[in-house]
């Protein structure tokens, strides 16, 4: 089967190098807070072209220490996707907040500004974009809208590592961004790990405080916090791939503008790019309102896929007192058509053709 993501072929060309970093790191003595974590700190905040980057255990935890780190609180109301990954509702909800769900652009997959309008209330503490698949939100119509209603922008920027609005950094737009270093992200760790990133520095220095149990210098601890730092480990191999990030993110559109010259075939389209988007290609995703039948069809053909994601928030179990089925069309639509081609730093050619192939000969 020719799989959507593979990581060992992704990290062979640079295994030697991973086992160098942890090897030092064995060496050094210093697993938590160390020299590694200072380093990537300053060096991913300078990829981003923020002030500072704080680490964090995963981009859950990421995302939860931004909200905290802008002061949201019990009672507030915080904006996101309904098609969003669930991880940035869990977040929303451990930071003490409650979630609100807008609707997204019927082409982009990304927040609908209006929708977010019509979220607003006189609780509303943070409108949470989601870069969805790499592709950036419509930052323009959303920074308006946030600044009108008094509402800060917290960019979940778990899939956008290297995207672009504009020319603006995802990361780099809101008050404060979260990124994840999941595996199988853009920049992924051997393990799990994220980051915040901001230019505030009274919010950089508060996420330091809550990502140590709220300490500040040794016995001080001004305000309750929890634990969560990105470990020497992960920041030594983070320092390693980050290297690489640019290449890979190249190398990720060049297989996918392949995929966009060479698909040919009415019933499968390729969710389009906006003109002012510059995207990672975090993931290949196309539409097709026969999606799985086209997917069983793949897999005839030894091709894996995936369905990031099958449901939208608002209809998992967990979450359907934020909405009643139909309350967000687009995201409902977009969940029932959405398909993931297999597109990774290192996709042999011969995966990508065949991949191409078994597209064209699906018949509906
Ligand atoms: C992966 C992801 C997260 C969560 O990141 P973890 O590191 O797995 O905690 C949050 N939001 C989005 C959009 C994601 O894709």
């Amino acid at each position: 089967m020719i799989a959507v993501n593979d990581l060992r072929r992704q990290n062979a060309p640079i295994a030697a190098e991973l086992k160098a970093a942890m090897e030092g790191v064995v060496e050094s003595g210093h697993y938590i807070l160390g020299e590694q974590v200072v380093a990537f700190e300053r060096e991913f905040a300078q990829y981003i072209g923020t002030h500072h980057a704080v680490g964090a255990a995963s981009g859950t935890d990421a995302l939860q220490l931004a909200l905290m780190g802008i002061g949201v609180k019990p009672g507030d109301e915080v904006i996101t996707a309904a098609n969003t990954c669930v991880p940035t509702v869990s977040a929303i909800l451990s930071a003490g907040a409650t979630p609100r769900l807008a609707d997204v652009d019927p082409e982009h997959s990304t927040i609908d500004p209006e929708s977010v309008e019509h979220a607003i209330t006189a609780n509303t503490r943070a409108i949470v974009p989601v870069h969805m698949y790499g592709h950036p939100c419509e930052m323009d119509a959303l920074e308006p809208i946030a600044h009108a209603h008094g509402v800060a922008i917290v960019e979940d920027c778990a899939q956008a590592h290297g995207s672009r609005f504009r020319g603006r950094a995802c990361g780099g737009m809101g008050a404060v961004a979260a990124f994840s270093f999941y595996p199988t992200k853009n920049l992924g760790a051997l393990g799990d790990g994220g980051a915040v990133v901001t230019n505030d520095s009274a919010i950089a220095e508060r996420i330091r405080a809550l990502r140590q149990y709220g300490r500040t210098t040794d016995y001080e601890h001004p305000a309750f916090g929890i634990n969560s730092r990105l470990d020497e480990m992960q920041a030594a191999v983070l320092r390693v791939k980050l290297r690489e990030l640019d290449r890979w993110n190249a190398e990720r559109d060049a297989i996918a503008k392949r995929y966009r010259n060479e698909l040919d075939n009415p019933s499968v389209r390729p969710m389009p790019i906006a003109a002012w988007a510059t995207t990672n290609h975090h993931l290949f995703v196309v539409r097709s309102p026969k999606r799985d039948a086209l997917q069983k069809h793949l897999a005839s053909k030894g091709i894996g896929s995936q369905i990031h994601y099958p449901l939208p928030i608002h209809c998992l179990e967990a979450y359907r007192y934020l909405g009643e089925p139909g309350a967000f069309p687009k995201a409902e639509n977009a969940c029932r058509e959405v398909l993931t081609l297999p597109l990774y730093p290192g996709i042999p050619a011969a995966h990508v053709d065949a991949v191409i192939a078994a597209v064209n000969s699906f018949r509906p």
